[in-house]
């Protein structure tokens, strides 16, 4: 306790203890001289509303329990001052000097530094109650594990005394509590029921309910050292307890826990707005979804619109030169073997209808000619206005009238557009077309392609012709050709359409048959009986040969086979394209596999290679020459005489038989010169030691010519033309030769 003395004059010394001693019961620490009240420093906790806590407002000590002490020190006749304990514990508190009474105490235990304590008399009973997560059936308190705050450590203690089995876990915060008991770290909580009417309008703690069954009461008491000035402090103070009525209690209790006390942090008005907020964030997400997907589908839209307006003509409507490209590409993608032509059509003078007629009319002209043109076109097929009054129209090659019939729906309409309107002006149509090749397919390039059509359309505008002259009929027939050809092949293999002919060779000075050529053949379904000079190079140019020559060869091995079966061997020269001939076909190892297949020797099969692949593609050839060699077979250079470098090649190919081209030497030019030629062709290949056969040797005067330089193998019509194998089974090698 502090008092404050005052020690003034001797004079006013004596007075006042006159006046002191005029009392009967002067409390034993109050010291003589004038009367003050003697103030009294209490120490509480504020951390527990409503019986301890610090009013928001004012920052003053408030609460049931300094309400109580208030009018028990006062009815003592003392001054209490409330003063926030800082220490962790009452305990700690008590050692403390700066406070006269700490409080509250269920009962005098010993302060934390082991000094024995002394309690006043009870203020008040507090109930105390278990809370627990959700309802349930408690077994009594001295079987249960509680959790209780640190800071009431002091009332742990009294629980144990009062019920020995309890297990008791501390923890810092009511947070921590009720994370223990959620997580069943502990079955229940303790805390005084007046501190749970306030913790628990905590909004998040809606789950935890009050176990009423579980109830039971403690003191509470003010507590200091148990020391003569102790006492004396806690016998007066006991006498102001003594003097509060029942009354005045209930009042002070029912004044704050009939208040709402509990004020809302952020974290609590989330909590309890959280179904509302969520509701609220779900809703701005969505609507900012919805408005990101907005701006991009408009985006896109409008990306669109301009896309399309750069891909179409607003005029007719009809494709720009933007979309025609694209539509073609994909078009010519998706149907790989169709034939297709393109044609570029302007008309002639347009400029002079747009000045005499008026650009209305031009318009108009325009526009006609969309019209109609759509009306013929189908899905497959595009059309655009690439400039002022060029078309551009990619049509499938259907029909061979197709022309004629465009004429007549289309141009012939357009032609009569302002005739049919009474004005005398006949409008002239220049049309270049080009038919597209199966090289246009794979390297699509739609602009090389309407340059070609463009120059066919300059071609009929500067020849000042009819309009109606408007494609290139030989470049149609190709095209179409090529289509019939290219598209066919497959069919053509499988249904045997394709034939494989022989044609024997013979050697003229022993006047003996003794081997044959392999030449195909086709009996087209659509375009009759095709030689190889139809076809060869327009499957070599689509990169179909292979599939052609593997079938021949096919063919070929097989029939050798039913003849060395039949007792008949022969040996058969087979002809290679130079587009067989590449790093990713390996035609030695074909060749083994079939000779392997069909049981063959190699020398059974005499591979042609012309000698203008060996010009092209030297290195290769010189490989797989060789390769064919090492495993046997006999490779000869076909039609020498017809290439470039035939002498060069003479050196560098290592080839088993040269095979002469007759016609190539002898048919332009100086008869006399011809035959000197091949006089010392002759001569020279057989100085180099290489055998040779002539063919194309047609009269009887070549082959004795031929024989009389020394070259005695020949092939030709003069001999034999090439048969059908049924024809050819007739002859045998080594029968005598039969010259019609
Ligand atoms: P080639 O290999 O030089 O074949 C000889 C060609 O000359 C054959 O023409 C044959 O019919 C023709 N011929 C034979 N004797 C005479 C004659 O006395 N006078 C004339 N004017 N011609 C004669 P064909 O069958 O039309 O073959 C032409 C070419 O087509 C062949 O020339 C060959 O390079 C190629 N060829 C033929 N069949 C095939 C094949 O299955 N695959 C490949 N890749 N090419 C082939
Ligand atoms: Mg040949
Ligand atoms: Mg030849």
């Amino acid at each position: 306790m502090k008092t404050k003395r005052l020690y003034k004059t001797g004079r006013i010394a004596i007075a006042c203890m006159i006046f002191v001693m005029s009392f009967a019961f002067i409390p034993a620490n109050a010291v003589s001289g004038e009367t003050e009240e003697a103030a009294l420093v209490v120490g509480i906790p504020v951390d527990r509303c409503p019986i301890f806590y610090e009013d928001p407002v004012t920052g003053e000590a408030v609460g049931i329990g300094v309400d109580l002490m208030r009018s028990a020190a006062q009815e003592a006749g003392f001054t209490p001052v409330f003063r926030p304990i800082g220490e962790e514990t009452l305990k700690e508190a008590l050692d403390h000097p700066e406070y006269d009474v700490i409080m509250p105490f269920g009962s005098d235990i010993p302060s934390a530094s082991g000094k024995p304590s002394i309690v006043s008399d009870n203020l008040m009973q507090t109930p105390f109650t278990l809370v627990t997560e959700g309802s349930r059936i408690l077994p009594p308190l001295n079987h249960l594990h509680v959790g209780m705050l640190a800071s009431q450590a002091g009332v742990a203690e009294t629980v144990r005394e009062s019920y020995p089995g309890v297990e008791i876990s501390l923890y810092e915060t009511m947070p921590d509590c009720v994370r223990a008991l959620r997580s069943g770290g502990v079955d229940a909580l303790l805390y005084n029921s007046y501190v749970w009417n306030y913790v628990l309008q905590k909004p998040s703690y809606g789950d935890l309910v009050v176990q009423p069954s579980a109830m039971f009461s403690m003191d509470f008491r003010a507590g200091t050292l148990n020391t003569p000035e102790g006492q004396a402090v806690i016998e007066r103070l006991n006498q102001g307890i003594a003097a509060l009525t029942e009354h005045q209690r209930q009042a002070i209790i029912l004044d704050y826990t009939s208040r709402k006390l509990y004020r809302y942090d952020f974290s609590d008005y989330l909590y309890q707005y959280r179904l509302i907020l969520l509701a609220g964030l779900i809703i701005i997400a969505l609507v900012i979804v919805i408005a990101v997907q907005r701006v991009r589908s408009e985006q896109k839209l409008h990306e669109q619109t301009i896309q399309q307006m750069m891909d179409k003509d607003p005029l007719t409507g009809l494709l720009s030169m933007n979309g025609f490209r694209k539509r073609v590409e994909e078009l010519l993608r998706a149907h790989p073997d169709t034939p297709y032509f393109l044609s570029y059509n302007n008309i002639r003078d347009f400029k002079y209808i747009n000045d005499s007629l008026g650009r209305d009319a031009g318009n108009a002209l325009l526009k006609f000619w969309a019209e109609k043109s759509l009306e013929n076109l189908s899905e497959e097929e595009a059309i655009a206005r690439v400039d002022a009054d060029h078309f551009a129209v990619l049509r499938l090659i259907t029909v061979d009238e197709q022309m004629r019939e465009d004429e007549r729906n289309v141009f012939l309409p357009i032609q009569n557009f302002f005739i049919n309107q009474g004005i005398e002006t006949r409008v002239q149509i220049c049309s270049g077309i080009y038919v597209l090749t199966p090289k246009d397919f794979k390297e699509i390039d739609v602009d090389h392609m309407l340059d070609l059509a463009r120059v066919a359309e300059k071609r009929i505008r500067d020849s000042r012709k009819g309009a109606f002259q408007f494609y290139n009929p030989e470049q149609w027939k190709k095209g179409k050709r090529i289509a019939e050809i290219i598209n066919y092949l497959p069919e053509a293999i499988s249904s045997g359409d394709i034939r494989v002919w022989y044609q024997p060779q013979v050697d003229y000075e022993k006047g003996q048959i003794i081997g044959a050529e392999a030449l195909c053949r086709w009996d087209h379904t659509k375009l009759g009986w095709l030689y190889p000079f139809d076809f060869i190079a327009t499957l070599e140019e689509a990169g179909l040969i292979f599939d052609l020559d593997c079938f021949v060869w096919e063919t070929v091995c097989k029939d050798l086979h039913r003849w060395n079966a039949s007792g008949n061997r022969r040996s058969v020269s087979v002809n290679v394209s130079r587009d067989d001939i590449r790093k990713d076909y390996d035609i030695a190892e074909h060749f083994y596999r079939l000779i392997q297949t069909y049981d063959l020797a190699p020398d059974q099969l005499h591979i042609e290679i012309t000698e203008t692949a060996y010009v092209e593609n030297s290195e290769i050839l010189i490989d797989a020459t060789e390769r064919l060699r090492a495993m046997g077979f006999l490779v000869e250079m076909d039609d020498f005489g017809s290439g470039y470098s035939s002498l060069h090649m003479l050196k560098e190919v290592p080839v088993d038989r040269i095979k002469l081209d007759l016609h190539f030497l002898t048919s332009s030019g100086d008869a006399e010169k011809s035959r000197t030629i091949v006089s010392c062709m002759v001569q020279m290949i057989r100085m180099l030691g290489m055998e040779m056969i002539a063919e194309g040797v047609e009269t009887a005067e070549q082959a004795a010519f031929l024989k009389d330089k020394g070259c005695f193998e020949m092939q030709g019509y003069y001999f034999y033309k090439p048969m059908p194998v049924e024809e050819f089974e007739k002859i045998k090698t080594g029968d005598p030769i039969d010259i019609h």
